[in-house]
């Protein structure tokens, strides 16, 4: 095992790719008496309003459904975080920078938000992605575990690595309680002096903005906006983002595992993904025993959030099914317990958008999570506040003018 742990250095020493710290203008100083009303309550949209609040704005949060619903993007159980992220190491430190902050959501919340299971990524080559993420967690003094096919098979009897040559353990990371993380920051949020209302916001028109229509014919006037509506941005600003986020669907599934066995509980078993040739099937430990979860990240089919059937395919079980009895032999024939049908948001190449409106200066847009923003969201939120008050560069990877209607992922 060839073990990296560096003590940690200043996240402003260069690792490839910008710290939030590093985009901020200025220092974040308090302000006082803007009105920011920010429409979606999904991990993006709670934890902007969460660091505007933070910033003395008065911050009023908006959603249709509620927050983290069974709909959303930031719905359903569990998400992976982890900061190996190859060649992409900007997001690898928005990864480590918000872990402090999900561990300090996780003390108030009164049960787990981060289970720190750890995560093992592996791969059947060691391939660019697999040197680019030991050289960014090297740079950055984050823990990672180098390990041989020998050593994950002693470490992780679960799995069996057939024709997988390296592995990359990262102790610090693990799992995000998804829906019930959203949760808790709302609440945390609404305690702390914040509003949050249900209510369907009408498409925005006009030379200006100065307030949100609801349905409901409710008016909400502010000085600011939000707009991180997930994979329904682009019905709120067909002409502006349309085509350039794409609904794709993603299917979920949970699988008992065998009665009183404690290999598949968390800290004997990590989070994992299987780096399969590019074609990636990731998932879980029994987390609070809803079962082991298994997914493949393949996009799906283009969607509508509003009408795609949340009832799982045959196909897709199926397809599920014969790549956990390949590579998790213990569970064949282990039953379905569960399972979720999503959507990820997807920008044209899997960087988020995090930018003003053209017309609009009083106005953000935020989203094109792209199937991996969950564990960034405390520092989107971050860096979208700033953006928002002008206290923050322009970040190229998160405008407007990078973002295509030709779509080919290329953040993993
Ligand atoms: C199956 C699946 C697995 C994933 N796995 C991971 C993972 O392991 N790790 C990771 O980091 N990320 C993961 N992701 C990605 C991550 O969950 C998303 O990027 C993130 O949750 C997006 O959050 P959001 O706030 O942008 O969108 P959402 O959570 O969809 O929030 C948008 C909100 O806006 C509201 N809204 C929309 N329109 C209106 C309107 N007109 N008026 C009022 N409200 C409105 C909606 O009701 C919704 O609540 C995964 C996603 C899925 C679906």
């Amino acid at each position: 095992m060839k073990s990296l742990r560096f003590s940690r250095r200043s996240l402003l020493i260069g690792a490839g790719g910008a710290a939030v710290s590093e985009l901020m203008a200025a220092p974040m100083v308090k302000n006082s008496g803007e009105h920011v009303a920010v429409v979606g309550a999904g991990v993006f949209g709670a934890w902007t309003a969460h660091h505007l609040q933070q910033q003395d704005h008065k911050v009023t949060l908006i959603d249709a459904w509620g927050p983290a619903h069974s709909r959303a993007s930031s719905g359903g159980e569990s998400r992976l975080t982890r900061a190996a992220y190859g060649k992409d190491a900007i997001y690898t430190r928005m990864a480590m920078d918000s872990l402090p902050q999900w561990n300090a959501l996780s003390a108030i919340s009164g049960l787990p938000i981060l289970v720190q299971c750890g995560i093992l990524f592996f791969f059947p080559t060691e391939e660019p992605y697999v040197q680019d993420s030991i050289a960014a967690h090297k740079r950055l003094g984050l823990r990672t575990d180098v390990l041989s096919q020998t050593e994950m098979a002693r470490k992780f009897p679960m799995i069996d690595f057939d024709g997988i040559k390296v592995g990359l353990y990262e102790p610090d990371f693990g799992a995000l309680m998804a829906r019930r993380s959203v949760l808790t920051l709302v609440d945390r949020f609404v305690k702390a002096g914040g509003t949050y209302t249900k209510g369907f916001v009408q498409p925005p028109s006009g030379k200006q903005l100065q307030e949100l229509q609801l349905s409901s014919g409710e008016r909400i006037h502010a000085d600011r906006f939000v707009f991180a509506a997930g994979p329904w941005l682009p019905k709120l600003f067909p002409d502006i983002v349309g085509p350039k986020i794409l609904p794709t669907r993603q299917e979920v599934f949970y699988f008992a595992p065998p009665p009183g066995d404690r290999r598949f509980q968390p800290g004997a078993m990590p989070g994992w993904a299987d780096f399969n040739g590019g074609d990636i099937f990731y998932g879980f430990p029994d987390l609070e025993t809803r079962g082991l979860k298994f997914a493949h990240d393949e996009h799906g089919v283009e969607v509508d959030p509003d009408t795609q059937s949340r009832r799982p395919t045959e196909a897709a079980l199926a397809e599920i099914t014969a790549y956990r009895d390949r590579r998790f032999p213990l569970l064949k024939d282990a039953q379905l317990i569960g399972a979720e049908v999503c959507q990820y948001e997807n920008s044209s190449n899997g960087d988020f958008l995090i930018d003003l409106h053209p017309q609009w200066s009083n106005v953000l847009l935020l989203g094109g999570g792209s199937g991996h923003g969950f564990k960034h969201g405390p520092e989107v939120g971050r860096y979208a506040a700033a953006r928002l008050m002008g206290s923050a560069k322009v970040e190229p990877r998160f405008s407007l003018a990078t973002k295509s209607e030709t779509h080919h992922r290329e953040v993993h």
